[in-house]
């Protein structure tokens, strides 16, 4: 067991210790006090410099992040005005296909409709024909807009029957012209779906 000496830091006692104790109790004043052995002045060194390498480490991201921060708000800036940009650019783009989409399917509904409505009001029976001649064509062809004809006791959409009707119309009384009143009625989608034909 190796000793060494040393003086007690209160009363300045010498004491006798052993080599590596690192905490003593002095024996005439009873004062405890810890030994600085190289081992732990070495570490207490370490530790330090450590510490001042961390702080300094601290230090230095915090001027990064001050320098950079003008930079990292113009990223942001930047980033928010393409995605305003981008947001715009698809709601302008969803319009556009809103709007033709509409544009046409108006398109298809008037030209559809502008083949009967041409034929409206008090008309000939020149009219009345026609516009039944329309609606035979329309429905053999088109099964998905049937128009119901409405004259006199029918209402129907059967083309062979509005054939009928179409050959009943007649022309004349007592060498005066017949009139006849024509009117449509519209589904919801703006089709007409039925023609009332009244003498
Ligand atoms: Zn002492």
């Amino acid at each position: 067991m190796e000793l060494k000496e040393l003086k007690c830091k209160n009363c300045g006692s010498t004491l006798e210790v052993e080599k590596n104790t690192e905490i003593v109790t002095c024996n005439f004043c009873n004062t405890t006090f810890s030994v600085e052995t190289n081992e732990n002045k070495a570490y207490q060194e370490e530790k330090g410099r450590l510490r001042a390498q961390d702080e300094k480490r601290k230090e230095m991201i915090d001027e990064l992040d001050k320098k950079t921060k003008p930079m990292r708000l113009i990223g942001k800036i930047w980033f928010i005005v393409i995605l305003i940009i981008f947001v715009l650019i698809f709601l302008t783009i969803l319009y556009n296909i809103v709007i033709s989409h509409n544009k046409s399917n108006n398109m298809k509904v008037n030209s559809f409709n502008s083949v009967y409505e041409l034929y409206s009001g008090k008309q000939t029976s020149l009219s009345v024909n026609q516009v039944l001649k329309e609606v035979i064509t329309n429905n053999n062809k088109n099964n998905n807009h049937l128009i119901t004809v409405i004259y006199e006791d029918n209402n129907t959409t059967d083309t062979k029957v509005i054939t009928d009707i179409n050959n009943s119309i007649e022309t004349y009384e007592n060498y005066n012209f017949i009139y006849y009143n024509i009117s449509y009625e519209y589904d919801k989608n703006g089709y007409i779906y039925q023609v009332k034909i009244e003498k």
